[in-house]
């Protein structure tokens, strides 16, 4: 056991502030390499297979069974059976679904320096971060659903006329959620807490490039008890999310990814069937720091917004905007401190820096780069490929960037940081609202005012003021524009499950 007090970013200082953090398993054993339905692991209906690759040598980790529309298919008639009034799942107590999410939360706690191992390995991210944060905040995530289970409920509500009426909060039925390969664990684990709680079923689909948490904490959900069907887990790659979108026995959608298949979803989401989607998509974020800040601090925090999870983060504080005053001394800063970030292996507890997850990732952020010189920005630090095995990329600080450069408006879900220079708020409101991304933004600063005035101005599902990544399991989160809609986590994030059912009836009067 090693104790680390560093603090990667504000998450993690949420689940792990001075923690012991147990050794990694550096070739953790997989497990469970096939797809999930009824409770029990299937091989793929085509024979086909896929592989997954450990993003930090590029090398074959395991194969996995790829699950088309055939296995999708058969995935939501499980899910859509165990669904059917009178199953064990439909006639469970409220709080004992409560319940079935705590011995899940119980269970991924047990397994967590196991879990977070896999995660490294698959995803390439630091295991200290994989572990004090990914897996604290899934288990948060889930437990803070858990609590829901038996406490979101309708009203009685004094209709005019002699009526009864009451609102009922029923499940929406079967969920297909897709999610993304940057957050694998705590994806899953945001996705299928909420649906869960408020007693709907689930087809999973993860990402191609990490399907190896999700399918091990499937098998967790199996151990912790919750009915066959409930819980169904399918890898594909190419064509299983599109099959999911195009069930028609598939009553809603929760996507996590780019904006450009987000559209694609809600198009086809609208195809036959009217299905409820809740999409939280790209972002290109507003980072903005006034002149009265602490320069230090806001230099750390700025540091973090942009490349914690080696930028692959969809509310990546990508944009940040200085005030004129002090801009000389933090692009100087921040250049220092991008130089010093330590990059490599991620099992290594000092590591805060890993691969990109794919060849393909890592060659559209080079491209990106590369695209941001040729427009004139100031390439002050990095820019390449960082060694000759994996996908690294080396930490890269753009200064003198102009709104209409490419790296300045495009999402590079990468580690490249962008300072630009500004004078005035009501210069500062547009240029941090002329985007159609809407997902989060921050605002650095002593003045109240100030922050009160940009707080009402800036158009973003999330606005931190003098911090960052500040995500928890309580508050709300996700987008405005063409970052999504619908929320997830918090009470809002229960909303997008339930259906409100309004009951009405006669209520006789003896006299009349
Ligand atoms: P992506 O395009 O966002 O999504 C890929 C996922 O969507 C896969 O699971 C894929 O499943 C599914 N999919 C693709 N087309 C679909 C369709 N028509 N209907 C339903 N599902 C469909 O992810 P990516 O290609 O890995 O990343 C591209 C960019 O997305 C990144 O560069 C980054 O900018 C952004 N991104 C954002 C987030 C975020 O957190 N907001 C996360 C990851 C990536 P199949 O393989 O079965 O088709
Ligand atoms: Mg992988």
């Amino acid at each position: 056991m090693l104790r680390v007090s560093r603090l990667i970013n504000y998450m993690q200082k949420c689940a792990f502030s001075v923690q012991a953090i147990p050794k990694p398993t550096e070739n953790p054993q997989i497990l469970h390499s096939g797809i999930f339905i009824n409770n029990e692991w299937h091989k793929s209906k085509s024979g086909e297979t896929f592989l997954t690759i450990n993003p930090t040598t590029g090398e074959v980790i395991t194969e996995i069974q790829k699950g088309g529309k055939a296995d999708i298919d058969a995935a939501v008639d499980a899910a859509h059976d165990a669904f059917k009034l009178g199953s064990p799942w439909r006639t469970m107590d409220a709080s004992e679904r409560g319940h079935l999410l705590h011995k899940i939360a119980d269970l991924i706690e047990r397994d967590g320096s196991y879990i977070a191992s896999l995660e490294t390995l698959d995803n390439g991210k630091p295991y200290s971060e994989a572990f004090s944060s990914d897996v604290q905040f899934a288990v948060k995530s889930i437990r803070y659903m858990a609590g829901w289970a038996d406490k979101d409920h309708g009203k009685v509500i004094p209709a005019d006329g002699n009526f009864l009426c009451y609102t009922r909060h029923e499940p929406v039925g079967v969920c297909g959620q897709i999610i993304p390969w940057n957050f694998p664990l705590l994806m899953f684990a945001w996705k299928i807490a909420p649906a869960l709680a408020m007693g709907n079923t689930v087809v999973m689909k993860p990402a191609e490039q990490t399907p190896l948490t999700a399918l091990y904490i499937s098998q967790l959900t199996k151990e912790a008890g919750l009915p066959h069907g409930v819980l169904n887990v399918v890898p594909g790659l190419g064509d299983a999310g599109a099959a999911l979108v195009a069930n028609d026995k598939v009553n809603k959608i929760a996507f996590t990814g780019s904006t450009e298949v987000g559209l694609k979803i809600q198009q086809a989401s609208g195809v036959g069937r009217l299905k409820r989607t809740t999409l939280e998509l790209g972002g290109k974020s507003p980072y903005i720091i006034l002149a009265d800040v602490d320069i230090a601090q806001a230099v750390e925090a700025a540091h973090n917004a942009v490349f914690y999870n080696q930028g692959q983060v969809c509310v990546s504080g990508s944009r940040t905007f200085i005030q004129e005053s002090i801009y000389d001394e933090f692009v100087e800063r921040s250049v220092e401190r991008a130089k010093k970030r330590i990059i490599g292996n991620p099992f290594d507890l000092k590591t805060e820096h890993g691969p990109q997850i794919d060849e393909t990732q890592m060659e559209k952020i080079l491209g990106l780069i590369k695209a941001g010189e040729r427009d004139g920005a100031k390439l002050l630090t990095g820019g390449k490929r960082h060694g000759d095995k994996g996908y690294f990329v080396q930490p890269t600080v753009f200064g003198d960037v102009e709104d209409s450069h490419v790296v300045a408006r495009e999402e590079i879900f990468g580690p490249v940081q962008q300072l630009m220079k500004f004078k005035d708020l009501d210069e500062i409101i547009d240029r941090a609202n002329s985007t159609n991304y809407g997902l989060a933004a921050a605002v650095f600063s002593k003045d109240i005012d100030t922050v009160n005035y940009l707080t009402q101005a800036i158009k973003a599902g999330t606005l931190w003021v003098n911090t960052y990544n500040a995500i928890v399991a309580q508050c709300p989160f996700g987008g405005y524009k063409d970052s999504g809609h619908g929320r997830e986590m918090g009470e809002y994030g229960i909303k997008q499950y339930t259906e409100v059912k309004s009951v009405i009836t006669a209520v006789h009067q003896k006299n009349s």
